[in-house]
Formats: C-alpha cells, structure tokens, sequence
C-alpha cells in the first residue's frame, strides 16, 4: 500500500467513524449495521474493558486513568506551557544555524532581541502572582473596585476561600483561589491572568506574535532571494515573472517547492529553515487574533470573565427578564459589605437584576436603587462601570495599583467629579 492510499484509509475510517457517532441513533438506521457499531463503541466495549479491568487488575488501570484524566483537566500542572517552550525552543534551534550566517548586523540583533523577549515574558507571565485574594491582602483588594451592581453584586462570598468576593475577582477552580479581575485561567502560563499578571501576558502574546511575523517573514526573503539566485526568472507573482513573457504556474510552484525545501542550504537546513517559516506564517494569524482580542477586551474595559458574564445577560434580555432602575451614587454603604473607598473614581448608577416571570421586581422586594423599574434589551443600554476609555483601561492593567481617586476625596463622590463621560457597555461575546 502506497503511502497515499494509506492516508486515504485513515481519512475514511475516521469519517466512518464520526459518522457513525453522529447518526447511530438516528431511528431511521434502527436495525443497521450502523445502530449495531454505534452500539457496540458506546455501550458494549467500554463495559467490557471495565468488565476486563475488574477481572484483571481490581479495576486499577481505569480508575487511574479516570484519576488522571481528571488531573490533566482540572489541575494545575505545566504540560502546554512545556510545549509552548518545546514548540518556540525547537523552531528556533532548526531555525537560526541555517538562517544567522545570511542575516545581516542589524537583522542578527533584532533576531536576539525577539527571540528572548518571549521567554522573559512567559517567565514573568507564569511565576508573578495574578492577584491571589488571602485574608491579610482583603481589604486592599475589596479597594480596587467598586461593586457595579450590574456583574457584580456586594454580599456574595466564595465557599472556598470563605471571603467576600471583590468585584471583578472569581474564584479559579484550576488553582483553587480567588484571583483579582481575574480574566481567564491560561493553560498556556499555568496560571490564572488577574490583576497582578494581566500586563505580562499582553506582552507575551505580543512578543510571540511579533517573532512569528518577523521570523516568517524574514524565512520568506531568505527563501525568495535563493529562489531569485536559481530561477532568475521567478518573481514574486508568478504573472509577472521577469523575462517578458511571464513564467507558467508549475514551474513558480516548482520554484516555491525548492525554497522550501532546499532553498541554497542543501535540503538539510533548507527543510528546517522551510519548515519553521511556514509553521511562523500559519501561527502569525492565530496569536495576533488572540492579541487583538485581548487588547478589543482592554478597550471595552472587560475581562473574558466578564464578556461571558455579559453574554448570560444578553440570554436573560432576549427573554425580557431583564430590568434596572437608577442607583444614587451618595446612598449611605454598609461596610461590612462594600468598601467606603475604592480608587476608581467613578461609582455604580445603575442597579441590574432578572426575575423569573418577566414582570418588574415587586414593590416590597428589599432591592438597591431608586424609582421604576425599566425593562433592558440590549446590552449597549446599560453603563459599565470598569470602561474608563482605552488609556485608562491601560494604565490599570499595566499598573495593577494605580490610584484613579485620591483618598482624600470623600466616599462616593458624585457622578460630578468623573474623569470621563459614562460609557455604554460592549458586546464584546459572539453570538
Ligand atoms: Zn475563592
Ligand atoms: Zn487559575
């Protein structure tokens, strides 16, 4: 068998496969051979391997791997951030002895500068605490922001740690904390991204998005200018060969194939070197969409935390459950659930809550705010509070501590004294 018939096996078996998973159950395939696989893969052999295992082992190897199937899930350990280096070190070590002694002084520094920087990032991304909430740290971090009675209502407490949750924080079920703005749990830093860490890990997907770029890019010219050496002919599009009359299609891909895989260095290096650029061109798109994503949340003044938060919201409003009503900012707090100061310097005026049939809060329901209650549709109708606009959005997340309100100043002071005009919550969530 020819190693593409082999391939193409594979690719059957695999369709056959996820088709029979998809439609075993399907009442029209009722007594078929495929009602009678379907059966046999989800019922029949998973209970006699245990069947198996308890004759064999007591059951051993199942539960362990159960056990440890359970640990790579919801655990803390550094497999992919192992292949995160594994992945950089490797590209780079095929990549650099075939591609240095070409690259000119200015290129040979650049290249240092943007292969470090990514370790030094991930370094600092992945051992700097992401803004653990213990007992002695509490009432700083209860500071950092106030309750927006939007996501975030004060009162609720985490079971686990047994605190009050600051606004913003979540309690990660990975690290077994509670994190400050926390925004996600990342498999790729093991470790949570929350207020402390939320800068280095901007920097770390802008530092490998900058060395897939330049290192794809650069792969591309060192490959093009020995292509130009052996095909004097070949240019860049192949309609435009030089040489007048163009240059036929097979004979440019012909041209791209030995770059690729000779590119003047003998296939050795030139395989290498080929390789890592077109892993570099293909991953380019993928961390520069993470980046800019992550950068999209910044200028909305959200977290993915929050975006998902929002996103329930929007479930809520579709089904008309939805409704706020005003909040005054100067309304007496009760400290054991609220801080009296906070730094940011703008306060909740908007209280959002959902009821269960559709009709406004009663009356008597002991509830925040002022006045009627007004039905919400969209999300772009209510206000969030942590969007102060993209620069202050950045200097809070690349200054954790960043005082916006001076402590002097009384506690909540009046909408009068914002820095900057109220915002209208994003979509930042697809869907
Ligand atoms: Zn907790
Ligand atoms: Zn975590």
């Amino acid at each position: 068998m020819g190693p593409l018939t082999t391939i193409a096996v594979i690719v059957l078996s695999i369709s056959f496969l996820v088709f029979v998973a998809f439609f075993g159950r399907l009442p029209a395939l009722r007594r078929t051979p495929v009602a009678w696989l379907h059966r046999f893969l989800w019922v029949g052999l998973p209970n006699g391997i245990n069947r198996l295992d308890d004759l064999l082992t007591g059951g051993r190897v199942i539960g362990s791997c159960l056990r440890f199937g359970n640990f790579m899930m919801y655990d803390r350990h550094p497999t992919v951030l192992i292949f995160y280096v594994l992945l950089l070190s490797v590209g780079e070590y095929l990549y650099l002895p075939a591609a240095w002694p070409r690259l000119s002084a200015f290129h040979k520094v650049a290249g240092t500068v943007a292969v470090v920087l990514p370790y030094v990032f991930l370094f600092l991304a992945a051992s700097s605490d992401p803004g653990t909430i213990t007992p002695a740290n509490h009432a700083h971090e209860m500071a950092r922001y106030p309750y927006d009675f939007t996501l975030f209502h004060p009162g609720a407490g985490c079971p686990t740690c047994r605190l009050l949750k600051p606004a913003r924080s979540k309690h990660c079920s990975v690290c077994k904390r509670c994190v400050a703005r926390c925004d996600h749990h990342c498999i790729f830093i093991n470790n949570c991204v929350g207020a402390g860490n939320h800068h280095w890990f901007l920097l770390l997907l802008l530092s490998t998005a900058a060395l897939t770029a330049y290192g794809g890019l650069l792969g591309v010219r060192l490959m093009t200018d020995a292509m130009r050496r052996r095909f004097p002919h070949w240019a860049g599009l192949w309609w435009r060969a030089r040489g007048g009359e163009g240059m036929p299609l097979g004979e440019w891909l012909a041209a791209w194939s030995w770059g690729l895989q000779d590119g003047g260095l003998g296939t050795g290096g030139g395989v290498a070197l080929g390789a890592v650029t077109l892993l570099a061109v293909m991953t380019t798109p993928l961390v520069g969409a993470l980046l800019g994503y992550h950068v999209w949340l910044v200028y909305c003044g959200t977290t993915t935390n929050e975006s998902m938060k929002w996103a329930d919201w929007q479930v809520e409003m579709d089904d008309g459950c939805a409704y706020k009503r005003r909040l005054d900012a100067r309304r007496p707090k009760d400290p054991n659930a609220e801080p009296l100061w906070t730094r940011w310097p703008v306060e909740a005026e908007q209280v959002l809550v959902r009821t269960r049939d559709g009709n406004p809060p009663a009356p008597d329901a002991e509830l925040p705010g002022q006045g009627e209650w007004e039905k919400v549709w969209r999300v772009r109708d209510l206000e969030n509070l942590y969007d102060l606009g993209f620069w202050d959005n950045l200097l809070d997340v690349f200054v954790p501590g960043y005082v916006f309100r001076d402590p002097s100043m009384p506690p909540a002071e009046p909408a009068g004294r914002r820095r900057r005009k109220k915002r209208r919550a994003r979509r930042t969530y697809l869907g």
